[in-house]
């Protein structure tokens, strides 16, 4: 069968109210689309534990803080479509923003305190735009389960938290991040980096690597654990460093003592190219 996309949350409802008639479970990935090894991890997935498998594809622009960064966001519908088909999707979901927002929009989902820090205070608005966009996508679609990547470890902790919160019937399941050969965390981002910036773009993860190896050394206290992970970014004169956090695996409160799995995370610029990592670390 050939991927069905959808452009309507009508055409979207009726795809899968079709497949539950058959008594198909329904699976979720939601993306913004320039589709890489990345998402296709969670696709995997997903095609693996549920029988209809819709993906979405959409750049949401309330969850953008910069102008900029939402007009230069690659949009490669067709080649995503693509990427669908060949791993089996059943359907793709790419509305419009006016068929997502036709309205003045009046109500949002704000997570507080897990949006508060790293991210959340580095990018205003970015979570309420992404827990608005994804309660909105749980309702149209209405799947059995949802796959979110720990690339975005925040992320995933606050689509967590509001499942948990506002009750809503979905399974969360994260997946690893899915990385280059040389380490990079595979990003849509990465497009955007000069083959300078991507030849030394590698040095984040080994930043968070270096940090996380003093913490598996023994290291309980914070302060050295950031150190590391910044003594070994300054190495690369043209990374310009955001933040680097060491925050509780659940709530992703920057902790000072390390006393359960953390998580390293950290926000540097490359050039004009913001990306971001993270790393588990469970003493
Ligand atoms: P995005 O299209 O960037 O909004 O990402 C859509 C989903 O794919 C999110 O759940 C991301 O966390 C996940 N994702 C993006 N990059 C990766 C990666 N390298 N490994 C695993 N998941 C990823």
């Amino acid at each position: 069968m050939s991927v069905r996309l959808a452009r309507t949350i009508a055409e979207v409802r009726a795809l899968v109210a079709d497949a539950r008639e058959r008594g198909a479970s329904v699976g979720l990935v939601p993306t913004m689309g320039a589709l890489h090894a990345g998402h296709g991890a969670l696709i995997r997935l997903a095609r693996e534990e549920t029988a209809f498998v819709v993906a979405t594809i959409f750049v949401n622009p309330i969850q953008f803080d910069r102008a900029e960064d939402f007009d230069r966001y690659p949009r490669t519908l067709e080649t995503d479509v693509e990427f669908c088909h060949r791993l089996g999707v059943d359907a793709v979901f790419a509305p419009d923003a006016a068929e997502m927002y036709p309205d003045k929009l009046l109500t949002s989902v704000d997570v507080a305190e897990i949006s508060s820090r790293m991210e959340g205070e580095f990018r205003p608005g970015h979570f309420r735009g992404v827990a608005t966009v994804v309660a909105k996508l749980f309702h149209i679609v209405q799947a059995d389960r949802a796959y979110f990547g720990e690339k975005d470890a925040q992320q995933l902790a606050v689509i967590q938290k509001m499942v948990a919160d506002l009750n809503i019937p979905v399974t969360i399941v994260p997946v690893a991040t899915v990385r280059e050969a040389d380490g990079l965390a595979i990003s849509s981002r990465n497009q955007r980096l000069s083959p300078e910036e991507r030849r030394v773009a590698p040095a984040l993860y080994q930043a968070l690597c270096a940090a996380e190896a003093l913490i598996r050394g023994g290291c309980r206290d914070v302060g050295p654990v950031k150190q590391a992970a910044l003594a070994a970014l300054a190495r690369t004169p043209e990374i310009r460093v955001e933040y680097v956090e060491v925050a509780d695996a659940e709530t992703m409160h920057p902790v000072e003592r390390i006393s359960g799995a953390v998580r390293i995370a950290a926000a540097i610029w490359l050039g004009k190219t913001r990306l971001i990592d993270n790393v588990l670390s469970t003493p």
